[in-house]
């Protein structure tokens, strides 16, 4: 899943992008909106965290200006301002959620989650297929209860295949949802990471649950009649 945060008070900003990225998130960051209208008109975000109060353009011109030409992704928002009609016209602007300053990370967390998983009508905490499962709550992976050791991108890479299992995903839409400015998006070969998460998954499942589609993409599947 990859997220956007756009927050000016650098320290808090510091803090939800380092808990997000604890968490398997790919995240970006700006602190102002003019630097988040920049980020939005290019990346591809899941989830855009957006505070109101922000120099050069406030939150609520960088919603609705989002708006006019996007209404898939999610926008939480973040402000100081708890008032009723803020929030009332936050939610009338677009945003999928509000949440009012000081908050818990542990709350933000939880709204993230519920947000990126309510767009495919995801019921569960768990995302599996057969016995491989994804707790969406801890970000961590199992094989009929046993735990497997993931890296950050490892498991971002599985939540996004286990989402949208039964299509091909491409290398492309990996590297937009997967990845984030936090590394050099070149230094290491995405299917570096495909190939050791595969291994990691054949090692405990007994198969592969990973296909390659020619000219398509990684396919999650269950394991074949
Ligand atoms: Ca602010």
């Amino acid at each position: 899943m990859h997220l956007l945060v756009v927050e000016d008070e650098r320290e808090l900003c510091e803090t939800i992008v380092r808990s997000l990225r604890r968490l398997a998130y790919s995240v970006d960051y700006c602190h102002d909106g003019e630097a988040a209208l920049e980020l939005l008109d290019v990346e591809h975000y899941d989830l855009v965290v957006l505070d109101l109060n922000l120099p050069l353009k406030d939150g609520m011109t960088v919603l609705r200006t989002l708006r006019q030409r996007d209404q898939e992704t999610r926008v939480l928002i973040l402000s100081a301002r708890s008032e009723v009609e803020d929030k009332v016209e936050g939610l009338d602007a677009g945003a999928n959620d509000y949440l009012a300053k000081p908050f818990h990370l542990a709350e933000l967390e939880a709204r993230i989650r519920s947000l990126t998983l309510r767009r495919f009508a995801q019921q569960s905490v768990q995302l599996s297929c057969g016995e491989l499962c994804f707790d969406t709550r801890a970000r961590s992976a199992s094989v009929n209860g046993q735990p497997l050791t993931l890296t950050r991108k490892e498991t971002g890479i599985l939540e996004y295949l286990l989402v949208h299992q039964g299509r091909p995903v491409s290398q492309e839409e990996l590297i937009e949802h997967v990845w984030d400015n936090s590394v050099d998006n070149f230094s290491n070969s995405i299917r570096v990471h495909i190939s050791s998460l595969r291994k990691k998954l054949r090692a405990e499942l007994g198969y592969d649950p990973i296909h390659n589609r020619i000219g398509e993409g990684y396919l999650m599947e269950g394991e074949e009649a």
